[in-house]
Formats: C-alpha cells, sequence, structure tokens
C-alpha cells in the first residue's frame, strides 16, 4: 500500500482560489495497472518510484484511489476553439489532485487526464484511451530530452475499462506534471463573466506562482503579460526550430507558464512546408506549422483582453492603446528568438547583421523541395565539416542551396575556431531522432494490441535525441512512402 506521507501535497489553488474549480474525484478503475511509470521525474518530484510502481500506484494514477493530502479538483476555464469563443469548457475528463514542490523547490502540478467525468464534461465520457495516452507520454518527454519547456508524463495507467472511440479501446490515465494548469482560458472564464475581482485574484495568484519578482510592481499585470508573451515567444521559436506542430493551439491549450501542453493531434513535419497540417479537423489549416507563430500572438491578444480592465481600471481607451503596444511588440520578440533559434542550428555563436538575411535564405531555398527538415540541419553539420555532398542531394533542385551554402561557409570561418569547430555545436542542438509520425503510430498501434516494446524501445531512443547510436537507422528517416499522408485527431 502507498504510506500516507508519499506525496507531500501543497496545495495552493484548492487553498486560494475557492470557486475557481469544483472539488471533484475520479471514477473507479475496475483494474489498474501502470503502463509506464517515469522514475526519474519521480525522484525529481521527490516520490519513491518503488512505491508507486505498484497496485497502489495504479490505483491513485487511475483517479480511483485519492492519495493523502490530496485535494482533487476540477479546473474552470473557457476558450477560443479554431477561433470561436466557448465559455464554458474546463476539465471535462482532468483532475488536478494536488501540487508537489519538486527537488528544485518548484511547485509542480499532479493532474491525471482520463480519470472520469466531471462537471464540466458536457456530452463526453471523461475517459481517454491507451494511443493518445502514450502518444502525450512520449512527445512530452522527447520534447522535454529537446530541450523545449514542456508538461511531462509521470505514469500512464490502463484503467481495465474498454472505452467506446473508433471501436473498443484499452482506458487509459496520464498522470501528467506541469508547472500549473493556468491557461488563457483559465482568465477567460472570469473575464467573460466580467468578474473583474476573481481575473484580479488570478493574476496575483499567476504572478506569485511563476513571476514572484513582479508581485511588488505597481504594474504588474502588465509586467506579468509581457512574461507570457516572451516565454511564448521563444517557445513557438523552439517549436518551430524542431518542426513541431501543435495542432490545437485553442487558448485552453496555451499555458501561462510558458510551457507545452496538450498533445492532441500533434506530429513533427518531416519535409519543411510552412503550409503542414495533420490534424483531421482543421481544414483551413488554421494550425498549420508556419502559421504557428501568429496564433499565439492571436491568443495572446485574447489574454491581454481579459486584463484590460487591470491595466488601467479608470482609462479604457488607456488600457486598450497599452495593450495593443504590447501586443504587436510580438513580432519582433519572436523574430528575435527565431533567429536565435535557427542561428543555433547554423553553428552560428556571435551575431552579425547579415544573419537575418542568411537564415532566411535557407529557409527560403527549402521551399517547394520537401527537404526532411531534421536531417537537413544533420547534414549542414557535415558541410561544415567539408563534405556537403548529402546536404545537397536532399533538395530536388539544388539551385538556391548552391547559392547559400558559400556565404554559409564564409559567414561560419569567420566564428573562432572556423567552421570546422562549430560542426559539434550543431550537432548539439540539431536532433538525429525526433519522434517521427510513422514510428509513432506504429508503436502506439503496437501498444493498443497489447505489445508495448516498440513504445518502449522508441521512448529510449527520444530520451536522447543528439545522441547518434548503432542499431537506430530506423528512427532517422523520413516515413517511407507507403506510410501516407499522416492524419492526428483530437479529444480522442
Ligand atoms: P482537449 O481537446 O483535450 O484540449 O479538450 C478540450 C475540452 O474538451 C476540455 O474542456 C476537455 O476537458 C474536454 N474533453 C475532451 N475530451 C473529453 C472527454 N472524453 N470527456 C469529457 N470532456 C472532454
Ligand atoms: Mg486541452
Amino acid at each position: 500500500m502507498i504510506r500516507p506521507d508519499t506525496f507531500l501535497f501543497d496545495n495552493s489553488y484548492a487553498a486560494e482560489l475557492e470557486g475557481f474549480y469544483v472539488p471533484w474525484q475520479g471514477a473507479k478503475a475496475p483494474e489498474p495497472r501502470i503502463v509506464q511509470l517515469n522514475r526519474d521525474l519521480a525522484a525529481e518530484l521527490l516520490l519513491d518510484p518503488d512505491a508507486l510502481a505498484g497496485e497502489g500506484g495504479a490505483a491513485i494514477f487511475a483517479g480511483s484511489d485519492v492519495p493523502a493530502g490530496a485535494a482533487p479538483l476540477a479546473q474552470a476555464y473557457a476558450g477560443h476553439q479554431f477561433g470561436g469563443f466557448s465559455p464554458q469548457l474546463g476539465d471535462g475528463r482532468a483532475l488536478l489532485i494536488g501540487e508537489l514542490i519538486d527537488r528544485h523547490g518548484v511547485r509542480r502540478d499532479l493532474q491525471l487526464k482520463g480519470s472520469g467525468r466531471t462537471p464540466f464534461s458536457r456530452g463526453g465520457d471523461g475517459k481517454a484511451v491507451l494511443g493518445p495516452v502514450l502518444r502525450e507520454y512520449l512527445i512530452g518527454e522527447a520534447m522535454h530530452a529537446l530541450g523545449v519547456p514542456t508538461t511531462r508524463a509521470l505514469a500512464a495507467v490502463t484503467t481495465g475499462d474498454r472505452v467506446l472511440r473508433e471501436g473498443l479501446e484499452p482506458g487509459a490515465v496520464l498522470a501528467r506534471v506541469a508547472a500549473s494548469h493556468l491557461r488563457v482560458g483559465t482568465f477567460e472564464f472570469f473575464s467573460a463573466r466580467e468578474e473583474t475581482e476573481k481575473v484580479r485574484q488570478l493574476a496575483d495568484y499567476a504572478i506569485r506562482r511563476h513571476f514572484p519578482e513582479l508581485a511588488d510592481q505597481d504594474d504588474r499585470y502588465l509586467a506579468m503579460f509581457r512574461e507570457v508573451r516572451d516565454r511564448q515567444a521563444d517557445l513557438v521559436a523552439q517549436w518551430m526550430a524542431i518542426g513541431f506542430v501543435h495542432g490545437v493551439m485553442n487558448t485552453d491549450n496555451m499555458a501561462i507558464a510558458g510551457e507545452t501542453l496538450d498533445y492532441g493531434p500533434c506530429a513533427f513535419i518531416d519535409g519543411y512546408d510552412r503550409a503542414a497540417v495533420y490534424s483531421s479537423i482543421d481544414h483551413r489549416g488554421r494550425y498549420a506549422y508556419g502559421n504557428q507563430p501568429a496564433i499565439a500572438q492571436w491568443n495572446l491578444a485574447r489574454l491581454v483582453e481579459t486584463l484590460l480592465p487591470l491595466l488601467d481600471p479608470d482609462d479604457g481607451e488607456h488600457a486598450i492603446a497599452v495593450a495593443n503596444t504590447e501586443i504587436e511588440a510580438f513580432e519582433a520578440i519572436y523574430q528575435k528568438c527565431w533567429l536565435e533559434r535557427m542561428s543555433a542550428k547554423l553553428g552560428l555563436a556571435r551575431t552579425e547583421a547579415d544573419d537575418l538575411a542568411l537564415v532566411t535564405e535557407v529557409f527560403r531555398a527549402m521551399d517547394g523541395q520537401d527537404v526532411d527538415f531534421t536531417v537537413l540541419f544533420c547534414r549542414l553539420a557535415d558541410a561544415a565539416r567539408g563534405d556537403s555532398t548529402v546536404a545537397r542531394a536532399l533538395f530536388a533542385d539544388p539551385t538556391a542551396f548552391d547559392a547559400w551554402l558559400p556565404s554559409w561557409l564564409a559567414r561560419l570561418e569567420r566564428e573562432d575556431g572556423g567552421a570546422s569547430s562549430r560542426a559539434a555545436a550543431m550537432d548539439r542542438v540539431n536532433p538525429v531522432y525526433i519522434p517521427r509520425n510513422h514510428k509513432v503510430q506504429e508503436a502506439l498501434d503496437a501498444a493498443t494490441a497489447g505489445n508495448l516494446e516498440p513504445f518502449q524501445r522508441l521512448l529510449t531512443v527520444l530520451e536522447r535525441p543528439f545522441d547518434r547510436r548503432e542499431g537506430l537507422d530506423e528512427y532517422e528517416g523520413r516515413a517511407p512512402d507507403g506510410f501516407g499522408p499522416y492524419r492526428t485527431f483530437c479529444g480522442t
């Protein structure tokens, strides 16, 4: 059995934000079983992995048993989904179990996703199934290993239920860990109800939790907004740098803390394509790869709108003017983040005036060429070492690449140590292994059919994405032609 002192909860959301949630409990799972436990993360949370690995842990992670000290609750939030406002979403199939202070003194949410119906479930069954739970596990952990801020997976469990989706599928729950689950949509929930004091209370809570250095500033709400904006700009720049497509950047899926949140219909691009869309419901490409920065800015505009009464309680026009300036600034901030990330991918450590043009040019060269985005940057490191033949061969028509290559190599020579010395730095930021869509699908299909081996192997590969290893060639390349166009689904 799990000892009562296993989880040392410290539940600030439950204690400080009454009225922002409904206390609730998970459904009873017939036969909870751990599929995967993240032992390193457990240790980081000062939990005992051995104690959690057994039946007691499975029942807790399934939502069946409430551990001592937990204050399980369903959070209220709203959100703009594909541009349209839904005033009430909320945790329809998730529960915040409590908060833990980790080894570094950081407060982290422990949330269960798929633990049964709540007052926010609307027509949904409150459940999740194994494939999507393992997808979130895999991709979240891969993102973490890639250095991208993200929620983490602590455990995946099956419940023993069969849940109706396309057919009957194994019911499952993901235990996930987040800096918090405060979303843009949490602010929208209270703003839409014109509950300004609740928006203020929420903002003060967010500041205490995520931006404590701002707490004493008179303009702390504006300062908080700037912080959220800047973190989002860098987050999306990091997504762009690894070819990640979130797929459902609704405002309820944008975390105030700046972590990647809610892995639903996400995917990674193989061939470089700004228009890449994988989600089966994103017919207009709103959340396409290349649209992500603009959507982040749009979502931030929804956030700053909720803060207007706090920015200037007496002069609405002035508040709007201030907000507009801050929103417009996103573009330049994003471009700076993007340039930094992409410069690093190209091995640039110093900055020079023409770097933006140089980086922009390589993207122009990739346009319409269906060049494998991940492989190209690995092969450019080879080019820095003196062999550009493989990189060049990735282009069907290398004319633009040929024009670009000498200017980049000349630029690299101006770095300390010259081009060859920058190749090792490129290897440290350009992943060899990303969650290739076909490998993810293969792993999830096998897991759903009862074979976890491909999932566990893929997870192990993705835990060290920059480190090329023997025998893992099949994880490096793009999908075979027979794989066809990839489609992903949300809410599954
Ligand atoms: P998501 O697509 O997971 O970001 O969820 C969007 C909204 O739909 C949230 O309010 C979820 O809680 C809710 N939701 C998604 N799937 C279910 C489900 N199976 N049962 C109840 N609510 C759900
Ligand atoms: Mg969501």
